[in-house]
């Protein structure tokens, strides 16, 4: 009779069933992880906020698939909930245990209730939801390598495996709104926290060694690295990391600018990482100041996918990586554990910026270039839909006001997308850098505070604070907006012989794109070439001249350091003197 109850409140608030309405404020978990049964099992509570706007009377709270749900309560009394699959890529399974619990009053909006929980299961090799798309098991399972098994356990968690309790909306690989999905979770979590006591119950051979990813302490109390059954971690704020926990027989290699956790059989590979990290270090301290901690902590799996979270990789140690591949991704690491941000434009574009930056001071420029455009491609398709609806097009009557809008909404302060926080940033940071000179950059750099980060304007004013230029066009057309990528051509090559001999060349180049630059144009002649920087606003045109000894053959514009939409029409061969007349 009861259940019965419970389906005609559930089936009258069907309807309404809102299940992103609770923000989940607090979690305080006990967490028991038996690596030779694959199994989890977890007593908690956790904090629920009602965000929305109605009051709400049943609470929605998701866990991977295998996971089961054995009790909620609220104020010491058993809730009636309901417990179903629900399909959803937010877990690697494709499939969430969804339980929709009955509370015992309506919450308000804005008002909170503390529920306790209880679930267990397994966490499997599993992966579902890539499958699901097509993705062959043999490259899936590289990829979605989250499990609790008895030699190693590595489990992710949000866009993972649901292993704490959530509350989203279906997810979808095929429509990539994983991302999106998880990118409001972590806003909504953002102010949240979560206190785990993570114990594991080892009983084989070996000394294994239970590592999280949790946000370096301050208040000087040590790592957490001993060997031990238990761990405690703090996650504050939630919306910063998420959740992630280690279970092998690591051993350990502290350098001062990294600690290495590796699998006792690759010894010679992390030294190599050693080697590479003490390498690294000068260029981090000299970019970004003292340089915090990074941690590396090996996968098992030699062909996992790398993941990173803040100053943590995991990733797979190779001895047979090229040493120089191992410092480039080093870079990034360092410098999260060396330079904070809560904007992921910032963050991770400056990341990015600092591994080309080490790449040109270790094989120059070209080089470089070349390691920006391997995702230069990516970004233009994602830049694609905004192309299509510049602000040039605005006047044409179809359009009405959604250009702007999505301008806003795909700008470097909104986006979810990676194209545009890692390597748009990166581009961003890099065209930066080639306008103020690398050392105003890195004072710019020493200036900033995460803290003081609350105006989507403050870098410009830390920029504008070192240098007399105003830049509010290139932040506007870059940061503040998407209006698409820029698009030069060289319009006309004027040269007029002079007095001495050579040439005075005129360049005009037109910028038929959405975002202006400052872009670098290359006169080619027979004496050696001459390059000059030209500022070209969004569809617009600029002149330059400059002095060549030779008659001009060619001119070029764009080496690549800013991202075009169309990198075809850049070059411009002069007519020889002779056909001109
Ligand atoms: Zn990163």
């Amino acid at each position: 009779v009861k259940f019965l109850y419970l389906l005609l409140i559930l089936c009258a608030t069907a309807h309404a069933l809102d299940r992103e309405a609770f923000t989940f404020t607090h979690y305080d978990l006990d967490v028991r992880v038996e690596p030779s049964q694959q199994r989890l099992a977890v007593r908690g509570k956790i904090t629920l906020r009602n965000d929305s706007d109605r009051p709400q009377r049943v609470a929605t709270l998701q866990i991977s698939s295998p996971l089961a749900w054995l009790s909620i309560k609220a104020d010491g009394k058993p809730l009636q909930f309901v417990s179903q699959t629900y399909t959803s890529d937010i877990d690697h399974t494709g499939q969430l245990s969804e339980a929709l619990a009955t509370l015992p009053r309506e919450i308000a909006p804005g008002a909170a209730i503390e529920l306790e929980v209880g679930y267990d299961g397994t966490v499997p090799l599993d992966a579902g939801r890539l499958a699901a798309i097509g993705v062959p098991a043999a490259i899936a399972k590289h990829t979605d390598w989250d499990q609790i098994a008895p030699s190693s356990s590595a489990v992710r968690g949000l866009g993972y495996v649901a292993w704490y309790p959530v509350a989203t909306n279906a997810a979808d690989l095929a429509d990539d709104s994983v991302a999106e999905i998880s990118a409001r979770w972590k806003s909504r979590e953002a102010q949240s926290s979560m206190n785990i006591n993570l114990c594991a119950d080892i009983d084989g051979p070996g000394s294994p060694m239970l590592l999280m990813n949790d946000p370096p302490r301050t208040e000087g109390e040590g790592g957490g690295y001993d060997r031990h059954a238990c761990r405690v971690a703090q996650f504050s704020p939630l919306g910063a990391v998420v959740p992630a926990f280690f279970i092998a027989s690591y051993a350990a290699v502290e350098t001062g600018a990294a600690d290495i956790f590796y699998l006792p059989s690759s010894k010679p590979a992390a030294e190599a990482y050693q080697a590479a990290v003490d390498l690294v270090a000068p260029f981090v301290r000299e970019w970004f100041g003292s340089t915090g901690k990074a941690r590396i902590i090996q996968l098992a799996d030699s062909q996992a996918s790398p993941y990173e979270s803040g100053s943590t990789l995991i990733t797979p140690l190779s001895e047979t990586v090229d040493s120089r591949q191992v410092q480039q991704t080093l870079v990034h690491q360092m410098v999260h554990a060396s330079f904070s941000s809560p904007r992921s434009w910032i963050y991770e574009g400056l990341a990015h910026f600092a591994q080309a930056a080490f790449i040109e001071r270790q094989s120059g420029r070209p080089a470089a270039l070349d390691f920006m455009a391997l995702h230069r491609q990516a970004l233009l398709d994602a830049e694609q839909p905004a192309d299509a609806q510049k602000p040039a097009d605005a006047s044409q009557p179809t359009a009405e006001a959604k250009p702007k809008d999505q301008a806003a909404d795909r700008s470097e302060i909104n986006t979810s997308s990676e194209e545009f926080y890692r390597t748009k940033a990166m581009y961003f940071w890099w065209m930066l850098r080639d306008m103020l000179g690398g050392e105003t950059l890195k004072k710019v750099i020493a200036a900033y505070r995460p803290e003081q980060d609350k105006e989507p304007s403050y870098v410009q004013k830390l920029v504008e604070a070192q240098t007399r230029r105003d830049l509010e066009w290139f932040f506007d057309d870059w940061v503040y907006r998407d209006y698409g990528l820029p698009d030069f051509r060289v319009e006309s090559v004027s040269p007029r012989q002079n007095l001495q001999g050579g040439y005075l060349v005129a360049v005009t180049v037109e910028n038929l794109g959405g975002a202006g630059a400052e872009v670098p144009v290359t006169v080619r002649a027979p004496g050696g070439e001459v390059s000059q920087r030209l500022e070209v606003r969004a569809r617009s045109k600029a002149t330059f001249r400059v002095e060549s000894r030779g008659f001009p053959a060619a001119v070029v514009v764009n080496d690549g350091s800013v991202p075009e939409s169309d990198m075809t029409n850049n070059s411009f061969t002069v007519k020889p003197p002779a056909a001109s007349q």
